[in-house]
Protein backbone atom coordinates (compact mmCIF):
# COMPACT_ATOMS: atom_id res chain seq x y z
CA UNK A 1 0.00 0.00 0.00
CA UNK A 2 0.90 3.85 -0.50
CA UNK A 3 0.05 6.54 1.17
CA UNK A 4 -0.36 10.20 1.51
CA UNK A 5 -1.32 12.53 4.13
CA UNK A 6 -4.22 15.12 3.17
CA UNK A 7 -6.70 17.55 4.59
CA UNK A 8 -10.46 17.04 3.69
CA UNK A 9 -13.13 18.83 3.73
CA UNK A 10 -16.03 16.80 5.91
CA UNK A 11 -19.70 17.38 7.04
CA UNK A 12 -20.23 15.71 10.07
CA UNK A 13 -24.05 16.95 10.25
CA UNK A 14 -26.42 20.17 10.36
CA UNK A 15 -23.67 23.33 11.04
CA UNK A 16 -20.80 21.10 11.33
CA UNK A 17 -17.82 21.36 8.51
CA UNK A 18 -14.23 20.66 9.77
CA UNK A 19 -11.07 20.13 7.87
CA UNK A 20 -9.80 16.91 8.78
CA UNK A 21 -6.33 15.58 9.04
CA UNK A 22 -6.21 11.93 6.76
CA UNK A 23 -4.36 9.50 5.35
CA UNK A 24 -4.99 8.46 2.51
CA UNK A 25 -3.52 5.16 1.20
CA UNK A 26 -4.01 3.76 -2.36
CA UNK A 27 -2.63 0.98 -4.39
CA UNK A 28 -0.16 0.57 -8.10
CA UNK A 29 -3.39 0.15 -9.23
CA UNK A 30 -5.51 3.55 -8.57
CA UNK A 31 -5.61 6.73 -10.37
CA UNK A 32 -4.89 9.13 -7.46
CA UNK A 33 -6.09 12.72 -8.09
CA UNK A 34 -4.31 16.26 -6.64
CA UNK A 35 -6.70 18.42 -6.48
CA UNK A 36 -6.37 22.32 -7.12
CA UNK A 37 -9.88 23.83 -7.09
CA UNK A 38 -13.72 22.51 -6.54
CA UNK A 39 -17.05 24.70 -6.64
CA UNK A 40 -19.21 24.99 -4.31
CA UNK A 41 -22.80 23.47 -5.52
CA UNK A 42 -26.65 23.74 -3.78
CA UNK A 43 -26.53 20.76 -2.30
CA UNK A 44 -22.78 20.85 -0.34
CA UNK A 45 -24.95 24.15 1.24
CA UNK A 46 -27.98 21.64 1.97
CA UNK A 47 -25.46 19.37 3.30
CA UNK A 48 -23.92 21.98 5.79
CA UNK A 49 -26.98 23.63 6.50
CA UNK A 50 -29.44 21.40 7.11
CA UNK A 51 -27.59 18.07 7.43
CA UNK A 52 -29.17 17.08 4.44
CA UNK A 53 -29.92 17.37 0.84
CA UNK A 54 -33.28 16.40 -0.31
CA UNK A 55 -33.80 12.87 1.06
CA UNK A 56 -30.12 12.28 1.45
CA UNK A 57 -29.52 12.30 4.77
CA UNK A 58 -26.08 12.93 6.48
CA UNK A 59 -25.66 9.85 8.49
CA UNK A 60 -21.46 9.89 9.05
CA UNK A 61 -18.74 11.85 8.30
CA UNK A 62 -19.02 13.37 4.85
CA UNK A 63 -16.50 14.74 2.39
CA UNK A 64 -18.30 17.50 0.45
CA UNK A 65 -17.77 18.63 -3.14
CA UNK A 66 -18.74 17.08 -6.44
CA UNK A 67 -17.15 19.93 -8.52
CA UNK A 68 -13.27 19.80 -8.77
CA UNK A 69 -10.87 19.27 -10.95
CA UNK A 70 -6.86 18.86 -10.37
CA UNK A 71 -3.54 16.95 -11.45
CA UNK A 72 -3.08 13.38 -11.82
CA UNK A 73 -0.80 12.42 -8.94
CA UNK A 74 -0.54 8.67 -9.65
CA UNK A 75 -1.77 6.61 -12.10
CA UNK A 76 -1.56 2.85 -12.93
CA UNK A 77 1.70 1.59 -15.23
CA UNK A 78 0.41 1.48 -18.93
CA UNK A 79 -2.53 3.80 -17.86
CA UNK A 80 -3.29 6.68 -20.77
CA UNK A 81 -2.60 9.52 -17.86
CA UNK A 82 0.36 10.93 -17.08
CA UNK A 83 1.26 12.22 -13.68
CA UNK A 84 0.35 15.89 -13.64
CA UNK A 85 -1.70 15.67 -16.32
CA UNK A 86 -4.98 18.27 -15.55
CA UNK A 87 -7.81 16.30 -15.31
CA UNK A 88 -12.12 17.76 -14.73
CA UNK A 89 -13.16 14.52 -12.90
CA UNK A 90 -16.59 13.23 -13.69
CA UNK A 91 -18.32 13.13 -10.22
CA UNK A 92 -20.90 10.45 -11.47
CA UNK A 93 -20.19 6.67 -11.34
CA UNK A 94 -23.53 5.02 -12.58
CA UNK A 95 -23.43 1.09 -12.52
CA UNK A 96 -23.37 0.48 -16.29
CA UNK A 97 -25.06 -2.60 -15.54
CA UNK A 98 -28.58 -1.70 -14.59
CA UNK A 99 -31.56 -1.67 -17.34
CA UNK A 100 -31.38 2.31 -17.07
CA UNK A 101 -27.47 2.59 -17.60
CA UNK A 102 -28.24 -0.24 -20.58
CA UNK A 103 -30.93 2.13 -22.30
CA UNK A 104 -28.61 4.49 -22.32
CA UNK A 105 -30.26 6.72 -19.28
CA UNK A 106 -27.15 6.33 -16.80
CA UNK A 107 -28.06 10.01 -15.28
CA UNK A 108 -31.19 7.38 -14.07
CA UNK A 109 -29.04 5.02 -12.34
CA UNK A 110 -30.57 2.77 -9.69
CA UNK A 111 -27.31 2.24 -7.78
CA UNK A 112 -25.60 5.76 -8.86
CA UNK A 113 -22.62 6.49 -6.96
CA UNK A 114 -22.70 10.08 -6.82
CA UNK A 115 -19.26 11.63 -5.52
CA UNK A 116 -19.91 14.01 -2.52
CA UNK A 117 -23.37 12.10 -1.68
CA UNK A 118 -25.45 11.19 1.07
CA UNK A 119 -27.62 9.20 -1.14
CA UNK A 120 -26.41 5.97 -0.08
CA UNK A 121 -24.80 4.58 2.78
CA UNK A 122 -22.09 4.22 3.33
CA UNK A 123 -21.59 7.74 1.59
CA UNK A 124 -19.80 8.38 -1.30
CA UNK A 125 -17.37 10.96 -0.55
CA UNK A 126 -16.18 13.88 -2.48
CA UNK A 127 -13.41 16.06 -3.29
CA UNK A 128 -13.10 18.56 -1.42
CA UNK A 129 -9.94 17.20 -0.40
CA UNK A 130 -5.99 17.75 -1.41
CA UNK A 131 -6.49 13.76 -2.76
CA UNK A 132 -8.86 11.62 -3.96
CA UNK A 133 -8.92 8.35 -5.55
CA UNK A 134 -11.21 7.92 -8.28
CA UNK A 135 -11.27 5.59 -11.61
CA UNK A 136 -9.74 6.33 -14.80
CA UNK A 137 -12.90 6.76 -16.90
CA UNK A 138 -13.97 9.72 -14.44
CA UNK A 139 -11.07 11.95 -15.81
CA UNK A 140 -11.08 13.68 -18.29
CA UNK A 141 -8.37 15.22 -19.64
CA UNK A 142 -7.79 19.83 -20.47
CA UNK A 143 -5.42 21.82 -21.62
CA UNK A 144 -2.71 22.83 -19.67
CA UNK A 145 -2.88 26.45 -20.57
CA UNK A 146 -6.84 26.04 -19.51
CA UNK A 147 -7.09 27.58 -15.47
CA UNK A 148 -8.68 25.25 -12.96
CA UNK A 149 -10.92 28.03 -11.99
CA UNK A 150 -12.43 27.62 -15.13
CA UNK A 151 -12.58 24.17 -15.90
CA UNK A 152 -14.15 23.87 -12.30
CA UNK A 153 -17.24 24.82 -14.02
CA UNK A 154 -17.20 21.63 -16.01
CA UNK A 155 -20.15 19.97 -13.75
CA UNK A 156 -22.57 22.15 -13.81
CA UNK A 157 -21.88 23.11 -17.34
CA UNK A 158 -22.81 19.37 -18.42
CA UNK A 159 -26.45 19.56 -16.17
CA UNK A 160 -27.45 22.97 -18.73
CA UNK A 161 -25.34 20.61 -21.95
CA UNK A 162 -27.80 18.02 -20.93
CA UNK A 163 -31.40 20.50 -20.18
CA UNK A 164 -30.31 21.85 -23.44
CA UNK A 165 -30.47 17.63 -24.93
CA UNK A 166 -33.90 17.55 -23.34
CA UNK A 167 -35.35 20.37 -24.74
CA UNK A 168 -33.97 19.99 -28.60
CA UNK A 169 -32.51 22.25 -30.77
CA UNK A 170 -32.30 25.63 -29.93
CA UNK A 171 -31.41 26.86 -32.94
CA UNK A 172 -33.08 29.82 -34.49
CA UNK A 173 -35.81 30.22 -31.33
CA UNK A 174 -36.56 32.40 -28.93
CA UNK A 175 -35.51 30.73 -25.23
CA UNK A 176 -36.62 32.07 -21.93
CA UNK A 177 -34.58 31.32 -18.94
CA UNK A 178 -35.75 31.44 -15.61
CA UNK A 179 -33.57 32.54 -12.48
CA UNK A 180 -29.71 33.33 -13.51
CA UNK A 181 -28.11 31.62 -10.56
CA UNK A 182 -25.31 29.61 -11.58
CA UNK A 183 -26.69 26.63 -13.60
CA UNK A 184 -29.30 29.63 -15.33
CA UNK A 185 -26.18 31.55 -16.22
CA UNK A 186 -24.22 28.61 -17.97
CA UNK A 187 -28.05 27.88 -19.51
CA UNK A 188 -28.04 31.10 -20.98
CA UNK A 189 -24.52 31.10 -22.50
CA UNK A 190 -25.28 27.57 -23.74
CA UNK A 191 -28.43 28.42 -25.54
CA UNK A 192 -26.34 32.01 -26.73
CA UNK A 193 -23.45 28.84 -28.43
CA UNK A 194 -26.41 26.59 -29.75
CA UNK A 195 -27.53 29.42 -32.05
CA UNK A 196 -31.32 30.72 -30.21
CA UNK A 197 -32.24 34.10 -31.73
CA UNK A 198 -33.54 35.51 -28.40
CA UNK A 199 -32.84 34.64 -25.26
CA UNK A 200 -34.54 36.74 -22.24
CA UNK A 201 -33.57 36.20 -18.67
CA UNK A 202 -35.96 36.80 -15.64
CA UNK A 203 -34.69 36.86 -12.02
CA UNK A 204 -35.40 38.87 -8.65
CA UNK A 205 -31.79 39.88 -8.40
CA UNK A 206 -30.38 43.22 -10.15
CA UNK A 207 -26.65 41.15 -10.05
CA UNK A 208 -27.91 37.97 -11.63
CA UNK A 209 -30.01 40.48 -14.43
CA UNK A 210 -26.57 41.76 -15.16
CA UNK A 211 -24.59 38.71 -14.91
CA UNK A 212 -27.40 37.10 -17.37
CA UNK A 213 -26.30 40.26 -19.84
CA UNK A 214 -22.51 39.04 -19.61
CA UNK A 215 -23.46 35.59 -20.13
CA UNK A 216 -25.03 36.54 -23.59
CA UNK A 217 -28.72 37.26 -22.78
CA UNK A 218 -30.42 39.90 -24.90
CA UNK A 219 -33.02 40.33 -21.99
CA UNK A 220 -33.44 40.60 -18.76
CA UNK A 221 -36.19 41.10 -16.70
CA UNK A 222 -37.45 41.54 -13.03
CA UNK A 223 -40.88 39.54 -12.82
CA UNK A 224 -41.81 41.60 -10.07
CA UNK A 225 -41.56 44.51 -11.93
CA UNK A 226 -45.40 45.26 -13.18
CA UNK A 227 -46.06 43.84 -16.66
CA UNK A 228 -42.22 42.72 -17.61
CA UNK A 229 -43.53 39.30 -18.20
CA UNK A 230 -47.12 40.16 -19.17
CA UNK A 231 -46.08 40.91 -23.13
CA UNK A 232 -44.74 36.81 -23.01
CA UNK A 233 -47.83 36.03 -21.84
CA UNK A 234 -50.28 37.70 -24.46
CA UNK A 235 -51.36 35.26 -27.46
CA UNK A 236 -50.58 32.44 -25.27
CA UNK A 237 -47.18 32.53 -24.91
CA UNK A 238 -44.08 34.06 -26.32
CA UNK A 239 -41.49 31.81 -26.28
CA UNK A 240 -40.63 28.24 -28.26
CA UNK A 241 -38.30 27.25 -25.34
CA UNK A 242 -37.91 27.70 -21.54
CA UNK A 243 -36.05 26.85 -18.95
CA UNK A 244 -36.96 26.79 -15.54
CA UNK A 245 -33.92 26.99 -13.51
CA UNK A 246 -34.97 28.53 -9.96
CA UNK A 247 -37.55 26.06 -8.74
CA UNK A 248 -40.13 28.45 -7.14
CA UNK A 249 -43.37 28.15 -7.34
CA UNK A 250 -44.26 31.45 -8.64
CA UNK A 251 -41.84 31.39 -12.07
CA UNK A 252 -42.93 27.56 -12.61
CA UNK A 253 -46.41 29.12 -13.46
CA UNK A 254 -44.73 31.91 -14.91
CA UNK A 255 -42.52 29.25 -17.52
CA UNK A 256 -45.99 27.77 -18.42
CA UNK A 257 -47.62 30.78 -19.22
CA UNK A 258 -44.62 32.46 -21.57
CA UNK A 259 -44.32 29.39 -23.92
CA UNK A 260 -46.14 28.91 -26.89
CA UNK A 261 -48.37 26.53 -28.19
CA UNK A 262 -46.16 23.61 -29.09
CA UNK A 263 -43.17 24.93 -26.88
CA UNK A 264 -41.30 23.04 -24.61
CA UNK A 265 -40.36 23.74 -21.19
CA UNK A 266 -37.58 21.87 -19.13
CA UNK A 267 -37.16 21.90 -15.47
CA UNK A 268 -34.08 22.25 -14.36
CA UNK A 269 -34.68 23.86 -10.78
CA UNK A 270 -35.32 21.54 -7.90
CA UNK A 271 -37.80 23.30 -5.92
CA UNK A 272 -40.47 22.32 -3.01
CA UNK A 273 -43.03 19.73 -3.57
CA UNK A 274 -45.40 19.52 -4.91
CA UNK A 275 -46.46 23.25 -6.28
CA UNK A 276 -49.31 24.35 -8.24
CA UNK A 277 -49.21 23.92 -11.92
CA UNK A 278 -51.63 25.87 -15.07
CA UNK A 279 -52.59 22.49 -16.31
CA UNK A 280 -55.54 23.86 -18.62
CA UNK A 281 -52.64 26.11 -20.13
CA UNK A 282 -50.41 23.32 -20.81
CA UNK A 283 -53.37 21.47 -22.50
CA UNK A 284 -54.73 23.99 -24.56
CA UNK A 285 -51.15 24.94 -25.80
CA UNK A 286 -50.15 21.35 -26.36
CA UNK A 287 -46.89 21.76 -24.23
CA UNK A 288 -43.85 19.54 -23.56
CA UNK A 289 -42.86 19.46 -20.31
CA UNK A 290 -39.92 17.39 -19.67
CA UNK A 291 -37.64 17.09 -16.36
CA UNK A 292 -33.45 17.48 -16.83
CA UNK A 293 -31.64 15.55 -14.14
CA UNK A 294 -27.86 15.90 -13.94
CA UNK A 295 -26.18 14.42 -17.21
CA UNK A 296 -24.94 11.78 -19.60
CA UNK A 297 -22.46 11.80 -21.45
CA UNK A 298 -22.83 15.63 -21.69
CA UNK A 299 -19.41 15.89 -19.05
CA UNK A 300 -17.40 15.73 -21.76
CA UNK A 301 -18.59 17.66 -23.91
CA UNK A 302 -18.49 20.16 -21.28
CA UNK A 303 -14.94 20.47 -20.49
CA UNK A 304 -14.37 20.56 -24.24
CA UNK A 305 -16.82 23.93 -24.28
CA UNK A 306 -14.93 25.43 -21.54
CA UNK A 307 -11.61 24.02 -22.73
CA UNK A 308 -12.28 26.01 -26.25
CA UNK A 309 -14.03 29.33 -24.62
CA UNK A 310 -17.42 28.21 -26.36
CA UNK A 311 -18.72 29.52 -22.90
CA UNK A 312 -17.20 31.54 -20.60
CA UNK A 313 -18.12 31.08 -17.00
CA UNK A 314 -15.82 33.72 -15.09
CA UNK A 315 -19.32 36.62 -14.59
CA UNK A 316 -20.66 33.76 -12.60
CA UNK A 317 -17.14 33.14 -10.09
CA UNK A 318 -17.83 35.16 -7.55
CA UNK A 319 -15.21 34.44 -4.66
CA UNK A 320 -12.72 32.19 -3.72
CA UNK A 321 -11.58 30.57 -0.96
CA UNK A 322 -8.83 28.10 0.70
CA UNK A 323 -9.78 25.13 1.57
CA UNK A 324 -8.95 25.72 5.22
CA UNK A 325 -12.27 28.40 5.02
CA UNK A 326 -14.35 26.13 4.35
CA UNK A 327 -17.12 27.07 6.36
CA UNK A 328 -16.71 31.12 5.31
CA UNK A 329 -16.60 29.33 2.08
CA UNK A 330 -20.30 27.93 2.53
CA UNK A 331 -21.83 30.90 4.64
CA UNK A 332 -20.99 32.97 1.28
CA UNK A 333 -22.38 30.52 -0.42
CA UNK A 334 -25.41 30.82 1.10
CA UNK A 335 -25.94 34.14 0.45
CA UNK A 336 -27.51 35.08 -2.96
CA UNK A 337 -26.86 38.75 -2.70
CA UNK A 338 -23.73 38.08 -2.88
CA UNK A 339 -23.15 34.88 -4.30
CA UNK A 340 -23.05 32.94 -7.55
CA UNK A 341 -20.65 30.48 -7.61
CA UNK A 342 -18.04 30.22 -4.74
CA UNK A 343 -14.84 28.58 -5.84
CA UNK A 344 -12.32 26.63 -3.36
CA UNK A 345 -8.79 26.05 -3.79
CA UNK A 346 -6.40 23.09 -2.34
ZN1 LIG B 1 -23.21 20.69 -8.90
ZN1 LIG C 1 -27.11 1.70 -13.51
Amino acid sequence: MLKVDFDACIVNGKKDVAVEHRELQYSEHDVVIKVECGGICGSDIHYYHEGRAGLSVIKHPLVIGHEFVGRIFHAPAGSELKVGQKVAVNPSQPCLQCEYCYAGKQNECQNMRFMGSAQFTPHVHGGFAQYVVVSEKQCITYDERVAANIMALAEPTAVVIHALNVAGSVVGKKVLVIGAGPIGALAIAAVRASGASEIVACDLSERCRRIAIEMGADAAVDPRTQNSMAEYYDNRGYFDVTLEASGAEAAIESSILATRPGGVVVQIGMGKSPVNLPVAQMLVKELSWKGSFRFIDEFTTAVKWLEKGIIDPRPIISSTYQYNKIEDALIAASDKNISSKVLVTF
